[in-house]
């Protein structure tokens, strides 16, 4: 037996513990009649990784975004509130905090990969994306290429430094554990530039003038929501919700919301 085997016999174990102790969970009728188990009664709990503007973010005390408010779409379907919970990406992109039951869903600007598809069930595209550069302005890391013997800034087990590591020959990469520490190592010169999210880093660079988007790599990402595997009711509910959101205008209302800077779709 493979050692993936042995994994993958392990997430089983691990999700089919929980189909027991599901019962205890609340069961909320979903808008076509199918039922709904949620892990806290009346709320619909989000995994997150904060800092991730303008996906989600701290505001005082609130934590708000583009993708709070996709989910609170599909909360207000359900009629419970939406609580997001702040963990680490790894927990989130490797379906383990769905599967440990941590929260019903995963938002946090998560690109659908084939990898990531194994361990947990993702909901329809939401959000395009790709990978770009962030470096000091007038700086002249304009390629990986050019970064060749320089530091470059990534996030860990994110797809840019997939991409990064994957395509960086010569490039010494540092890993950070969240996108503003990422980005304060790019401002303070720490590390020559970073490899991140489009849509993070010209709204980083619309708050800060030092530093530009110098390329985009154009990897042609898509962010979906998360659920733990075989989780297809819920999965279709948030299905239902953002393509109603996108023929209602609902969507676009929110995309100019958070990206007043982009172009008109
Ligand atoms: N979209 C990237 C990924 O999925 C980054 C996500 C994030 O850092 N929150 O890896």
């Amino acid at each position: 037996m493979s050692a993936r085997t042995v994994l993958s016999l392990v997430t089983a174990v691990t999700a089919l513990t929980l189909v027991t102790t599901g019962c205890t969970s609340t069961k909320t009728a979903g808008s076509g009649g199918t039922e709904i188990t949620l892990v806290t009664e009346g709320k619909l709990t989000t995994c997150t990784h904060l800092p991730y503007e303008p996906f989600q973010f701290r505001k005082g005390s609130e934590v708000v975004g583009f993708d709070v408010d996709i989910v609170d779409l599909v909360a207000k379907e359900l009629k419970v509130t939406q609580e997001v919970v702040d963990t680490p990406f790894e927990g989130i992109q490797t379906g383990e905090d769905l599967n440990a039951g941590k929260c019903d869903l995963a938002a946090a600007g998560m690109t659908i990969t084939p990898v990531r598809e194994e361990n947990l069930d993702f909901s329809g595209p939401y959000f395009d994306a790709t990978q770009a550069l962030i470096a000091k302005k007038g700086s002249p890391y304009t390629s990986l290429a050019s970064l060749k013997g320089k530091k470059l800034g990534v996030q860990q087990g994110t797809t840019g430094e997939t991409y990064a590591k994957k395509n960086g020959a010569g490039v010494e990469t540092v890993q950070f554990e969240d996108v503003a520490l990422l980005l304060t190592a790019v401002k303070t010169g720490q590390v020559d530039a970073a490899v991140n999210d489009n849509g993070v880093l010209f709204e980083y660079v619309r708050k800060n003038a030092d530093l530009a988007v110098t390329t985009e790599f154009e990897t042609g990402e898509k962010y979906g929501i998360g659920v733990r595997s075989g989780n297809t009711a819920l999965r279709k509910e948030i299905d239902k919700v953002i393509k109603a959101a996108r023929s209602d205008g609902r969507y676009d209302a929110l995309y100019q919301k958070w990206f007043p800077a982009a172009p008109k779709k």
